[in-house]
């Protein structure tokens, strides 16, 4: 018997899986969301991916959630003469809002964000290309920012910007994000991801842009990847549907040995907070060269797993390496290994709480039953989702089953730990029926067997939304074709 892997895995789209026969490689190696990086690249090549992932979708009638990323205020110096330059360990470098964009030296460089020399005072420290170069700041003068170079290397045009310990006030949406939202509301995304939110404001206001372009269906999810997000992360969990432990841009900000304790901390909040966690970046780096992880991240894998995260996400491991393929297949097996842990199928969650809704009581008390009896999956008749959203964040070995006619909601559920979409078509299927099917499926592929107990959880009417008020426990001999 092969169980469903519980963590979602997300993989990014790029040059890599353009190549012929790489996207359908990747996505039957078990990708269950892709992300497409608006950092990089032109709309139109991202618009021939997304519809080349729902071709594969309706070919192979499996949902793929389709995550759009923005690519946000990252902060980045302008271009050189002759690029690279070679900073040395105790030079004078200025950075100069000024400076042409193409003038750069060994002396001095553009950049782009004007507001800079405003936001840094003497004694800060600057960190270039993610933390492989350091400034330190001496004075500003006017719209330049005098530094020496604490440690060198080799410094190439555009490279990110960040401060240790954060605090630059660049906004989080910029000209282009606000173009990138509609764009992103036209891809029919599942969820628009929001990069250096440094408040839930910035959230609000992606909500807001989104709704104004007919997206308010899309999930919003918030990018921990400021130090003043991790102080703010309670607000930003709750004004956004899912977070992302963004640990490339965070590591520079808060310092990479800071990084663990946070991760935990962060999916622990998150959790809490009802709301899905993403955990991001490096976790497969080196397979851009290599076809196998290194024992490093297969434990950083397995440990996000232990954490408690929803998914592990590849960026240019499967964007721009050699091996996206043998990435995802090298997560796959990472997780369900990891997933047999004792830790992360026992839950203690919410024991001393009270519940605000009729629907979440149910979801609640549905969980309670499952992990307390006989129970071996879950079926979830949801219009919007929110009861298969609150029953994945109680730890659980057992599958969610979420049947709904919404695509919406089925992408929604992609993205959730443990909860796999099924289309139902309300006019066509009689739902004992239905019922029948899917436990048949179950039985087939030995996740459910005679004397088996099932949840199924559904409101009184069929298409409304929040309705959720009835708990059933059927034996799965009571659905399955006697005497075979
Ligand atoms: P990015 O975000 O890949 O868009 O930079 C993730 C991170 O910073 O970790
Ligand atoms: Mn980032």
């Amino acid at each position: 018997m092969v169980k469903p892997r519980r963590t979602k895995i997300l993989a990014t789209l790029g040059p890599a899986t353009d190549r012929p026969g790489a996207l359908a490689s990747l996505l039957s190696a078990g990708v269950d969301v892709v992300r497409i990086n608006l950092s990089h690249g032109v709309i139109d090549d991202h618009r021939r991916r997304v519809e080349a992932v729902r071709e594969w979708s309706a070919a192979h009638r499996r949902r793929v959630g389709v995550l759009v990323d923005l690519q946000g205020p990252k902060i980045r110096i302008e271009c050189f003469r002759h690029s690279p330059v070679e900073l040395r360990e105790g030079d004078s470098f200025v950075l100069d809002a000024a400076l042409a964009a193409d003038a750069g030296t060994r002396e001095a460089v553009g950049i782009a964000y004007t507001g800079l020399p405003d936001d840094v005072v003497p004694g800060d420290e600057l960190l270039l290309d993610d933390g492989r170069l350091v400034l330190s700041v001496d004075r500003v003068v006017g719209s330049a920012v005098h530094t020496t170079v604490v440690t060198g290397g080799e410094l190439s045009d555009r490279k990110g910007i960040n401060r240790r310990g954060g605090g630059l006030s660049a906004p989080a949406l910029t000209a282009k994000d606000r173009r990138d939202i509609v764009a992103a509301v036209d891809l029919e995304a599942d969820y628009l991801a929001v990069s250096f939110p440094r408040a839930a404001d910035d959230i609000h206001e992606a909500r807001e842009l989104l709704r104004g372009a007919g997206g308010d269906g899309i999930g919003v999810v918030a990018k921990i990847e400021r130090a003043e997000a991790v102080a703010a992360a309670d607000e930003i969990i709750e004004a956004a549907d899912a977070i992302m432990v963004a640990r490339g841009d965070l590591g520079v900000e808060i310092g990479d040995a800071a990084l663990p304790e946070v991760q935990k901390r962060l999916i622990h909040q998150a959790r809490r907070g009802n709301r899905a966690v993403i955990t991001a970046t490096q976790m497969m780096e080196s397979m851009i060269e290599n076809p196998i992880p290194t024992r490093a991240e297969v434990f950083d894998v397995a440990n996000a797993v232990l954490d408690g995260t929803d998914a592990v996400m590849l960026s240019a491991e499967t964007a721009a390496g050699r091996y996206p393929e043998r990435a995802v297949a090298a997560m796959d097996r990472v997780c369900r290994e990891a997933e047999k842990n004792r830790t992360v199928t026992v839950s203690h969650h919410r024991l001393d709480e009270c519940f605000g809704r009729v629907d979440e009581t149910i979801a609640m008390a549905a969980m309670y039953a499952a992990n307390h009896f006989a129970i071996k999956a879950l079926i979830v008749m949801t219009e919007s989702g929110s009861t298969a959203a609150w029953m994945s964040r109680i730890s659980s070995g057992l599958p969610i089953y979420v049947l709904t006619s919404h695509p919406r909601t089925r992408g929604r559920v992609t993205l959730y730990r443990g909860v796999y979409p099924l289309e139902l078509d309300p006019e066509q299927e009689d739902l004992g029926a239905l019922k029948g099917r899917l436990l048949e499926r179950l039985a087939r592929q030995g996740l459910v067997t005679r004397g088996d107990y099932v949840v199924v959880t559904h409101g009184d009417q069929l298409g409304a939304s929040g309705g959720t008020n009835a708990l059933r426990i059927i034996c799965v001999d009571d659905y399955l074709n006697h005497g075979e």
